[in-house]
């Protein structure tokens, strides 16, 4: 983004006041890490959402995390970087470096819609968004996306992941060509067993197809009333390569993309049984 157009930097303290500020010729700023590198033709008004009281991380029965907090203020908090075996930490530590994640936030990482190690994951865990557009609501990320909202001016006031059990388990691979780099494909899994060891429910989200990440409704559904064992596990990966909006470009082909579906939702799932194994020894 050209800076030269700007004539305005405005830092409200209240989310009223920052939305109030929003309009065709102003833009939110998070860490400002995507901005920087994307035109916005006719904005002359960067609205700073630093000064809102939205930096911070709690952990209740779940955990509600400010829409301002850093990607660095999530890696490092002891609760989310112990919550299911790791996985949110994992995750974290592949999405660009230190210095990068120092900077950028959470909301504007999923406001800005594009490019996401951390939307698969979220969608896997069922994450859900509080946002600001003049009244608050909460609604899951899945359907903050289907609705378009990230193209909205609505604010993301906060994020908040559900509580989980020793029953649920959760995994997240990222292929990618080299370290920094947007994925070539990253997949998912969230699997939560009933008292009998069959899947109760199931969440599978495959990203960078070379889409947002979604959720592949068909592999979750095909693993859920019955035992994680490997033929279930093959047959959801099948149907997760089979149904995601794979396409070439720059990064990978389709079909490599396909390929790679296949084995990392295999690996995840299997990742996701070897946790919830563990925990019963
Ligand atoms: C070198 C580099 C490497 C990267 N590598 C990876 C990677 O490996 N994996 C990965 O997943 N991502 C990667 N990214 C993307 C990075 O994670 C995002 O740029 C960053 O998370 C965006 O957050 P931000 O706070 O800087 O957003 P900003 O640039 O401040 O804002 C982005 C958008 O969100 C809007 N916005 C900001 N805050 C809010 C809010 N609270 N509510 C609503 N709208 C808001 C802004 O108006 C803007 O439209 C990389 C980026 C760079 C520059």
């Amino acid at each position: 983004m050209s800076l030269t157009g700007i004539t305005a930097y405005l830092q409200p303290g209240t989310l009223e006041e920052a939305y109030g500020l929003l309009d065709d010729r102003s833009i939110a700023v998070g860490g400002g890490t995507d901005i920087i590198r994307h035109p916005h033709i006719g904005v002359t008004t960067l609205v700073d959402l630093g000064a809102l009281p939205l930096r911070y991380l709690r952990h209740e029965s779940g955990f509600a995390i400010g829409g301002t907090a850093t990607l660095s203020d999530m890696l490092e908090h002891p609760g989310l970087a112990a919550h299911l075996d790791g996985v949110v930490a994992e995750m974290l530590r592949g999405v660009g470096s230190p210095l990068l994640r120092n900077a950028a936030t959470i909301g504007g990482h999923l406001a800005r819609g594009r490019y996401s190690d951390i939307v698969p994951l979220l969608l896997a865990l069922d994450a859900t968004l509080t946002l600001f557009d003049g009244t608050e609501r909460t609604l899951s990320l899945a359907d903050y996306y289907r609705a378009g909202l990230h193209r909205s001016r609505a604010l993301i006031s906060e994020i908040g992941l559900p509580p989980a059990g020793p029953d649920t388990a959760a995994a997240f691979l990222k292929f990618t060509r080299v370290a920094f780099d947007y994925a070539l494909l990253n997949c998912a899994v969230q699997v939560r067993l009933d008292g009998r060891g069959m899947v109760e429910e199931a969440r599978v989200a495959v990203g960078e197809t070379p889409a947002l990440g979604a959720l592949v409704e068909a592999a979750a559904q095909s693993l859920e009333g019955g035992p994680l064992d490997d033929g279930r596990i093959d047959a959801s990966a099948e149907l997760a390569a089979a149904a995601i909006p794979a396409q070439d470009d720059q990064r990978a082909s389709a079909e490599y993309r396909r390929a790679l579906c296949r084995v990392g939702v295999r690996r995840a799932l299997f990742r996701a049984r070897g946790r919830l194994e563990g925990r019963r020894q």
